[in-house]
């Protein structure tokens, strides 16, 4: 079987010498963080054949693991893999050594964000902090407030505009937020694993 069928380059333009320079404590520190044992990774590509996202991703998810290992750190942060990963699990799932491969690209994720890294992905990236205020204020999600906050911070005003009348419309999007009970609860929850 051909593997280029299914969209699946080798990794050996990753392997080039000199393609960039080995970040070793990089390459550590996700280990660490996502509790995953890279060195298992022996790169028989299921992974990636099952990802429902591959396809759109610029390296895929074996791709991403020999890059750790080889502490390519700019590329991996600066990727639009971390980014596109659905967090579905089905990798982790499917991987006969038990690789953490979720784990690894949250890692990524965190980093990238920590380390304000201006990558090839501008949208999702904000999404994925300004999803995560209202429900931190709140207790819970006010779409409304967080497609608003959305907008005014990626200053795209009108792209899905007509989606967001029809929903309004059909009173999808609540016009007021609204608080849980337990919403003091909720924001101790944020502080202590803020950083973790
Ligand atoms: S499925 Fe597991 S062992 Fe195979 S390439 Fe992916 S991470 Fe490596
Ligand atoms: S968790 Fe991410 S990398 Fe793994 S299969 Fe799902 S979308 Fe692909």
């Amino acid at each position: 079987m051909s593997l280029r069928r299914w969209g699946i380059n080798t990794i050996e333009f990753i392997d080039q010498p000199g393609s960039q320079t080995a970040d070793s404590a990089f390459s550590q520190k996700v280990r660490e963080l996502s509790r995953s044992d890279l060195d298992r990774c022996y790169q028989c590509l299921t992974c990636s054949l099952g990802c429902p996202v591959a396809f759109a991703m610029d390296y895929r998810p074996n791709q991403v693991m020999r890059m750790v290992q080889l502490g390519q750190k700019q590329k991996l942060l600066e990727s639009s893999t971390i980014w596109i990963c659905a967090g579905c699990e089905t990798c982790v799932t499917r991987c006969p050594n038990e690789v953490n491969i979720l784990g690894v690209m949250d890692t990524l994720r965190e980093m990238a964000l920590r380390e304000k890294v201006e990558g090839k992905e501008k949208v999702i990236p904000t999404f994925h902090q300004t999803f995560l205020y209202p429900v931190e204020k709140l207790g819970k999600q006010y779409e409304l407030g967080m497609l608003l906050l959305l907008k005014l911070r990626t200053k795209d005003f009108f792209s899905d505009l007509g989606l967001g009348m029809k929903m309004f419309a059909r009173r999808k999007l609540k016009l007021f937020p609204s608080k849980i009970k337990a919403s003091k609860e909720m924001k101790t929850i944020f502080e202590k694993t803020r950083g973790v």
